[in-house]
């Protein structure tokens, strides 16, 4: 694929308010106007550069925007305060009561319990599908179903979702695809896909530090603007606004975001190998064992690699704890939910991010009790790594079940 996502980021040009190499933060709420016609147009949406008030734009939170609309090849993106701080409005924008939801059923906890059991109070229903059959996605779209949500790889099953395929269906049935590609930054670029909207959680791969939670919603100025508009734009009006000087700390992260994604995918790519070499049960799409590797293979923009997400299964629960509380304590990443930092992260999906869905329907989607999700870190040395990793295994008998 030619579409080079790390180039448009490096090709934007900044120039602060005295010349400064970074834009200039702004640190205001609130914007004066020199004339009160101009504040009228501006609420009306018809005075293009001028700001009003922080929570509807402002210059920081736009300069982040651009970037990351850059990169995802989009027209343009509102950055908010989470990674839920932009899922929710985005749903929210696209479906009315009575309206309908097709979603994968492997996403983000968070998001399964928002569409499980908080939209529903607006009469707004989700069908939960295998998103990697195709089939059944489409033939859970009625005549009230205005959205396929999907993540690109889904967190913790590492599913992969065939964007091309799924926008296909959604343009021939007239509704949006809204792709959360929070763990696939670089690697994949749904909207080059054909997806109408991508979500990241920038708290993750893209901010890069685990210092703020943050998001975006990349997608057409129309859509956009919808979102902004100060009588019905979910964004406007929900207020899930991200603060200007954190929206220049995450612009400032962004620039090294294609040398952070290189190193994570070949650390994870590694330690994929060795562990599914050792006998564990690995998921990595970067693995020829993952179900859709070759899919991966024709949506992936190849130089940032499968990313640095991988799961194995360690047989319990029990033993998935042990194993991560030793780790943790040989100062081999942390024992904590989130991803994308320079250290290793790992947890138990099963009882953290994913606690949100019920046990039956955990071990429905295959979500079993002894799944570590790791979050693989930027180690110099991850044959290190690896090494330490393996006596930990060992000594917990871990790999002698397999
Ligand atoms: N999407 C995915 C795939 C996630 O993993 C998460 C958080 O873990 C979110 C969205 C929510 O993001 P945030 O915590 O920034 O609200």
């Amino acid at each position: 694929m030619s579409f080079k996502p790390a180039n448009r980021i490096q090709d934007l040009q900044y120039f602060g308010e005295f010349g400064g190499v970074n834009p200039s933060i702004s640190d205001s709420s609130t914007y004066t106007f020199l004339s009160a016609k101009t504040m009228f147009d501006t609420f009306e949406g018809n005075a293009d550069g001028c700001y009003l008030y922080s929570r509807h734009s402002s210059p920081s939170n736009l300069y982040l925007g651009e970037a990351l609309a850059a990169m995802e090849g989009t027209e343009t993106a509102n950055v908010s305060a989470s990674g839920m701080g932009a899922i929710t409005p985005v749903l929210l924008q696209l479906c009315q009561a009575g309206d309908h939801i097709v979603s994968s059923r492997t996403i983000y906890g968070g998001t399964y319990a928002f569409l499980k059991n908080f939209i529903p109070r607006f009469q707004i229903n989700t069908s939960f599908v295998d998103i990697t059959k195709l089939e059944v996605v489409e033939a859970a779209i009625n005549k009230n179903t205005k959205v396929i949500f999907c993540e690109s790889i889904s967190n913790p099953l590492l599913e992969v979702a065939n964007i091309a395929a799924l926008a296909k269906i959604a343009k021939k049935h007239h509704i949006k695809l809204v792709v959360d590609n929070t763990f696939s930054p670089l690697t994949i670029s749904p909207s080059i896909l054909g997806a109408d909207v991508v979500i990241h959680s920038l708290t993750k791969f893209i901010n890069g530090s685990s210092d703020t939670v943050g998001g975006v919603v990349c997608g057409t100025q129309e859509f956009i603007n919808q979102l902004r508009n100060v009588n019905d734009g979910a964004c406007m009006l929900l207020g899930s606004t991200m603060d200007s000087l954190r929206a220049a700390s995450v612009l400032k992260n962004l620039r090294t975001l294609h040398i952070r994604m290189k190193q994570h995918s070949k650390n994870a790519m590694y330690l994929a190998q060795k562990f599914e070499l050792d006998g564990l049960k690995t998921v990595y799409p970067g693995l020829k064992s993952h179900p859709s590797h070759e899919l991966f293979n024709t949506m992936m923009n190849t130089e940032y690699g499968y990313s640095g997400m991988l799961t194995i299964d360690v047989g319990s629960l029990d033993k998935a704890n042990e194993l991560m509380e030793l780790m943790q304590k040989k100062s081999l990443g942390y024992l904590a939910v989130s991803l994308g930092f320079y250290k290793t992260l790992f947890s138990a999906p099963g009882s953290s991010t994913s606690s949100e869905i019920p046990l039956e329907e955990q071990k429905e989607m295959g979500l079993s009790d002894g799944l570590i999700r790791f979050s693989i870190g930027l180690d110099d040395d991850i044959e290190r790594t690896y090494q330490m990793m393996n006596q930990c295994m060992k000594q917990l008998n871990i790999l002698s079940l397999h």
